[in-house]
């Protein structure tokens, strides 16, 4: 049986950066039909006026060139802020208030779902670690996953995403945090699920040598799991390298695992980032490689 591929657009990052350049590139040099738009690309705080030209030049591509977006990604350049789970509540606000216009932006696009990283608390002075997060954060992250999701309903939306990060500042970053928040966000408008990135469980400076894997996230959040990001890594840093790259991920395995877990219908995204100051065409060539090496597995 098939598993669905596509790709996130990370690899366009400041390269190609508007509908039409992204959508040709994805069905006519990669030869997929499912995308996953990163808020990398458009950033839901620009003005209304601009947004809405851009769902609508979002979703005309996506016409002419027959892609499906699937969901939208929050992308590097927000995560780094710390969202929903920064020390001061009023950049918490914040986040809450941008993924409501990033809801409002998916709608316009006529994209289902938006999803990534929620957020992620300070770091002690000292640099020490905690084993999770305090839970009074917890318990106002969870306040805020009810009303986002309340929020994306009325927008129209029908599923929203968390991905869970091997940090212990964020959450969850272990299968037993994700199984508590499934069941603390579980009476939500809209359903919460996970996405599983491959280069997050498997990163062995937090979870151990040889304990690091997806097996256990895949075992135990079966009914959770609303998709999976690949990528090639070494389990040392979450890498993000593409296929191109010599590492720990071997495509046909990845494949028969997500199958053999009961996961064969979510989709698949390739998501690979690449230095700003690589050339264009090289990155172009390894994502074509990239897609055309792991393809074969998923067909
Ligand atoms: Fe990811
Ligand atoms: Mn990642």
């Amino acid at each position: 049986m098939a598993i669905p591929l596509g790709i996130n657009l990370s690899f366009c990052v400041k390269r190609w950066v508007t509908p039409d350049a992204w959508a040709r590139i994805v069905r006519e040099e990669l030869g997929l039909g499912l995308v996953q738009l990163s808020f990398d690309l458009v950033d839901p705080t620009w003005p209304d006026d601009l947004l809405a030209e851009i769902a609508s030049d979002t979703k005309a591509a996506a016409a002419r060139y027959d892609l499906t977006i699937h969901s939208a990604f929050i992308g590097l350049a927000h995560y780094t802020f710390n969202q929903l789970l920064h020390p001061d509540p009023r950049v918490r606000d914040l986040g809450e208030a941008w993924l409501l216009r990033a809801y409002r932006f998916a709608a316009l696009a006529g994209i289902p779902a938006v999803g990534g990283p929620l957020g992620a608390i300070a770091a002690r002075p000292d640099g020490s670690a905690a084993d999770a997060i305090p839970d009074a954060d917890y318990r106002d992250l969870i306040a805020r996953m009810h009303r986002l999701a309340a929020a994306a309903k009325a927008e129209g939306l029908t599923e929203l995403y968390v991905e869970p990060t091997p940090l212990t500042r964020e959450w969850p970053w272990t299968v037993d945090q994700a199984k508590r928040m499934a069941v603390d966000v579980a009476g939500a408008a809209l359903p919460w699920k996970y996405c599983l990135d491959w280069g997050h469980g498997t990163f062995e400076p937090l979870y151990g040598r040889g304990r690091a894997s997806m097996e256990p996230w895949f075992t135990a959040l079966r009914a959770e799991t609303g998709m999976i990001h690949l990528q090639q890594t070494d389990y040392q840093y979450d890498r993000h390298w593409d296929f191109t790259e010599r590492g720990a991920v071997d495509p046909g395995a990845a494949a028969e695992l997500i199958a053999r877990s009961g996961l064969g219908d979510r989709p698949v995204f390739l998501e690979v980032f690449y230095p700003f100051e690589r050339d264009d065409a090289s990155v172009l060539a390894a994502v074509r490689a990239s897609v055309q090496r792991i393809a074969p597995a998923f067909a």
